[in-house]
């Protein structure tokens, strides 16, 4: 099963990426969780990042291309992966469909998780509010943000997935457990 989960900050990517690995027995592969550890380790990719996600920016797309197609190369990934929050522009879109190819898999299908933005800031501010060491770029100036780069840039690529016949769209404004039921009635769709 090779899957993207495409939606916006907030919408809940990463909660169901970890429902849905144990459901699958496959990798999340989580651009941000990578770039996060590289920041941590004070590696010179996780030095240049730094201070671009802290602004609520893109980090270019041939650092996150590189990560991607590394990662994927990787044993583990092998039966199938859960990309979140790659890609997030349409030249990321075609560098992904490039290695895709050059590995001779195919995606199976792209989970749009649509939210609406209000409740979105909400659920962020809550996150900030939880997390103990909460991330720079959880709160709601850089949401807001982070939100519009979402727009600008990654919206897009509803249309991009539409168009392979890939997309699939569920209400991320449900509870969580009936997000992921309709995720796994898209995917057996
Ligand atoms: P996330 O954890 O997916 O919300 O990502 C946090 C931040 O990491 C984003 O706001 C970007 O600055 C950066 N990032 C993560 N994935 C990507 C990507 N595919 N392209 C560019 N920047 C990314």
């Amino acid at each position: 099963m090779r899957l993207i989960l495409l939606g916006p900050p907030g919408a809940g990517k990463g909660t169901q990426a970890k429902i849905l690995i144990e459901a699958f027995g496959i990798p999340q592969l989580s651009t941000g969780d990578i770039l996060r550890s590289a920041i941590a380790a004070k590696t010179p990719m996780g030095l240049a990042a730094k201070e671009v996600m802290d602004r609520g920016d893109l980090v270019s797309d041939a650092i996150v291309n590189g990560i991607v197609s590394e990662r994927l190369d990787a044993e583990d990934c092998k039966p199938g992966f859960i990309l979140d929050g790659f890609p997030r522009t349409i030249a990321q879109a075609e560098a992904l469909d490039m290695m895709l190819i050059d590995k001779g898999v195919k995606l199976d299908a792209v989970i749009e998780i649509k939210a609406d933005a209000d409740e979105l800031v909400r659920r962020v501010n809550q996150r900030a509010k939880e997390s103990g060491t909460a991330r720079p770029d959880d709160n709601e100036e850089v949401l807001r943000k982070r939100l519009n780069v979402y727009k600008e840039q990654t919206a897009p690529l509803v249309a991009y997935y539409a168009e392979e016949g890939l997309l699939r769209t569920v209400d991320g404004m449900e509870p969580v457990e009936q997000v992921t039921a309709a995720i796994k009635a898209a995917i057996a769709h």
